[in-house]
């Protein structure tokens, strides 16, 4: 696909979220949420669902936790323009509670077309339902900041995830907002080390049968090197 090509079908992807009717969550929102930023970006970060600013707006992380998102963003030199920001959910659950399951699976093939659109090498989970969608079964205390193979099920042919706090959980404690500053640190190289293994004409590292098996732990110490990695910076802001 051409970068017009992906531009048009995300555009078509958030086109039908805006009027989507399949759960519940539809009652109560004033705008869906479905996602905005680089058609050409190898990254993909995936949130929980929308809160009051981003029902408001119809735009993914304004508030407070976006702040945040973008601060982190920042501290590797990146912006969020150069990524692809979207969440499980594409619109707010009352009271910000928890999505539920059913709403889960309700939205779960706007996200998958996002994915399949975009390919990203990388998918960075924000938070444990997030992390939920793509490493079944892993605890955010232990999983966030290491790597694992992503199933193509899940629309991303081959990609990578990367397991992240919550922004909104780094707001909460300095523990975990230090955790979020040390983990953002390691994508950039992240970024490098998959673009090269995906240029590679034979794969270095099959998916397995159990993914859990497959997930490793980034090597404590690994330099960032936040510059040489950043994506091709967005030609303008596009707001799907
Ligand atoms: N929290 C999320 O998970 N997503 C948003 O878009 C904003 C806050
Ligand atoms: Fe549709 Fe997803 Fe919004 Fe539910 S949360 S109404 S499935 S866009």
């Amino acid at each position: 696909m051409t970068s017009a090509e992906r531009r048009a079908a995300l555009e078509a992807v958030a086109a039908e979220v805006r009027t989507c009717t399949r759960c519940r969550l539809a009652e109560g929102r004033t705008n869906a949420v479905p996602g905005e930023g680089s058609p050409d970006t190898e990254v993909v970060l995936v949130g929980e669902g929308p809160g009051f600013n981003e029902d408001r707006l119809g735009r993914p992380f304004v508030g407070r936790a976006g702040d945040l998102l973008v601060k982190l963003l920042g501290s590797i030199e990146w912006r969020r323009e150069d990524v692809f920001i979207t969440n499980v959910v594409k619109c707010r659950p009352p009271d910000n509670r928890d999505p539920e399951p059913d709403e889960v699976a309700a939205c779960a093939p706007y996200l998958k077309r996002q994915l399949e659109v975009l390919d990203p090498a990388l998918i960075v989970t924000l938070g444990r339902h997030s992390m939920g969608r793509f490493m079944p079964g892993a605890r955010i205390s232990q999983a966030h900041g290491t790597t694992g193979p992503v199933d193509p099920a899940s629309g991303a042919r081959d990609a990578t995830v990367f397991a992240m706090y919550h922004p909104a959980a780094a707001l909460r404690g300095a523990e975990v907002e230090r955790q979020s500053y040390e983990d953002v640190a390691r994508v950039p190289q992240l970024v490098l080390d998959l673009r090269a293994r995906r240029a590679a004409p034979t794969p270095q590292r099959p998916v397995p049968a159990d993914p859990a098996a497959a997930r490793d732990p980034v090597p404590d110490g690994t330099p960032a090197l936040a510059l040489a990695a950043a994506p091709e910076p967005a030609a303008d802001i596009t707001i799907f």
